[in-house]
C-alpha cells in the first residue's frame, strides 16, 4: 500500500468541485487524466463508500474502455497524491472516498449496524496517545467494532 508524499492537510485544500480536485492532483505533480477525471466524478456522487469494485462498475458505466488496470492504478496513485483515501469497515473490502469526506466509523458486531463517529470522540483518546506514547492515532482508517445500543 502506497503512502501519501505528505500529509494531507484537507483544511488547506478546496475539494469543492472536481476541477479544484484536478488542479490539486496536477500541484502534487499528478496528471489530470480523463480517466481519473471519471473516477473523482464517481467519488463525488456516491452516496456512502465505494469498495475498488464499485468504483471500477462506476467508472466503466460511465466510460466502458477504461481497463480495470488503470481504474485501480488511478486509485493508488490518487491516494498517493492525499487525494482520496481508503477505510476499512469491518471484514469487507477496503472503501474508498474523498479525503475531504474521510471520517470514523463504529461497526456493531452483533447486527452490523454502522455509526458514523465525529472527531471530536476521539480528542481525549489521541491526545492521552500522544502525549503517553507518542503516537498520532488514525481514527478514520479502520472501523472500531463493538455493540450498538439495542444489541447491548
Ligand atoms: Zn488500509
Ligand atoms: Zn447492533
Ligand atoms: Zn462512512
Amino acid at each position: 500500500m502506497s503512502k501519501p508524499l505528505a500529509p494531507p492537510n484537507h483544511m488547506e485544500i478546496d475539494f469543492s468541485t472536481v476541477d479544484n480536485v484536478l488542479a490539486l492532483v496536477r500541484a502534487r505533480g499528478g496528471r489530470a487524466t480523463t480517466s481519473r477525471r471519471i473516477l473523482l466524478e464517481v467519488l463525488f456522487e456516491a452516496e456512502g463508500h465505494l469498495s475498488a469494485e464499485d468504483l471500477t462498475a462506476a467508472v466503466q458505466a460511465r466510460a466502458p474502455d477504461v481497463h480495470i488496470s488503470t481504474i485501480y492504478r488511478n486509485v493508488e496513485d490518487l491516494q498517493r497524491l492525499g487525494v482520496i483515501v481508503h477505510t476499512h469497515l469491518g471484514h469487507g473490502p477496503a472503501t474508498y472516498q474523498l479525503a475531504s469526506l474521510a471520517h470514523a466509523h463504529l461497526i456493531c458486531e452483533e447486527c452490523g449496524a454502522t455509526i458514523e463517529a465525529p472527531d471530536d470522540l476521539f480528542r481525549g483518546l489521541a491526545r492521552t496517545a500522544r502525549a503517553k506514547l507518542g503516537f498520532s492515532i488514525d481514527p478514520h482508517h479502520f472501523a472500531i467494532l463493538g455493540r450498538c445500543a439495542s444489541c447491548s
